[in-house]
């Protein structure tokens, strides 16, 4: 089985998500991509608004025709922060090869994995799924890398890959550009805008249902 883990806080899921993982799955012939929602992120100023159960569940209710996508609740009911290398560790120990694992991440997220927990013990475990985001840039070259991580990869030309010294590589994928963000959801809602077609419909519904994100404006 080849697995995609997709983390993130999916404050609410949206369409940016939905249809990036859908690149994604297609693009690396993944058998299942696992959205992976954050408890408590480590990198974000803001900790989610909605609780990890109303998080799952809109997540449940986004994926649910979607034979190739699964939710995992492991970094919900792992104690403390949500660091990505314990999170890989533990989807390394059930897979066969790393071959077979590759971790996606957003070129936003990529940026900062310099200041990641253990970042440098992350690439002998999996395979790397760098994606565009729009708003940043749509290439990858070795210079463009963090620092910290640009020496640890080579480029090869043939493939055009970054490979690890362990023989994992770092891919780039570029996607179609979908300019939706959950603070700008989030955002709407306190305001009372429509957020129709950001998000699925029972995405929508359930948002509704438990009034959620009317709370007051969060800071920047
Ligand atoms: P927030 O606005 O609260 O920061 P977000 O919309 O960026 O949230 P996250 O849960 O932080 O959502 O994102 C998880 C992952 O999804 C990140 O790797 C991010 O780069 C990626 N991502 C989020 N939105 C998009 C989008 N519209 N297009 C492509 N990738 C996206």
């Amino acid at each position: 089985m080849k697995i995609g883990l997709f983390g993130g806080t999916f404050d609410p899921i949206h369409w940016g998500h939905l249809r990036s993982a859908e690149e994604v799955r297609e693009a690396f012939s993944l058998d299942r991509l696992l959205f992976i929602p954050a408890s408590k992120p480590p990198h974000k100023r803001r900790q989610p608004t909605t609780s990890p159960r109303d998080r799952l569940e809109m997540m449940r209710l986004a994926i649910a025709r979607n034979p190739g996508f699964a939710v995992s609740s492991v970094e919900l009911s792992r104690p403390g922060k949500s660091y990505s290398i314990d999170t890989i560790r533990h989807f390394a120990q059930t897979q066969s090869s790393k071959n077979l694992l590759y971790f996606i991440l957003g070129l936003d997220a990529f940026r900062e994995i310099g200041s990641w927990k253990d970042f440098q013990y992350i690439f002998p475990l999996c395979h790397l799924i760098v994606t565009s985001r729009p708003g940043c840039e749509d290439s990858m070259s070795l210079s463009r890398m963090p620092v910290a991580v640009r020496r640890l990869f080579c480029y090869d030309r043939g493939k055009n890959v970054y490979r690890h010294k362990s023989g994992t590589c770092l891919f780039f994928l570029k996607l179609t550009a979908i300019a939706i963000s959950a603070s700008e959801i989030r955002d709407r809602l306190r305001e009372g805008r429509s957020i129709r077609y950001l998000v699925p419909l029972e995405v929508e519904s359930y948002i509704k249902k438990r009034g959620l994100y009317r709370g007051p404006q969060e800071g920047r």
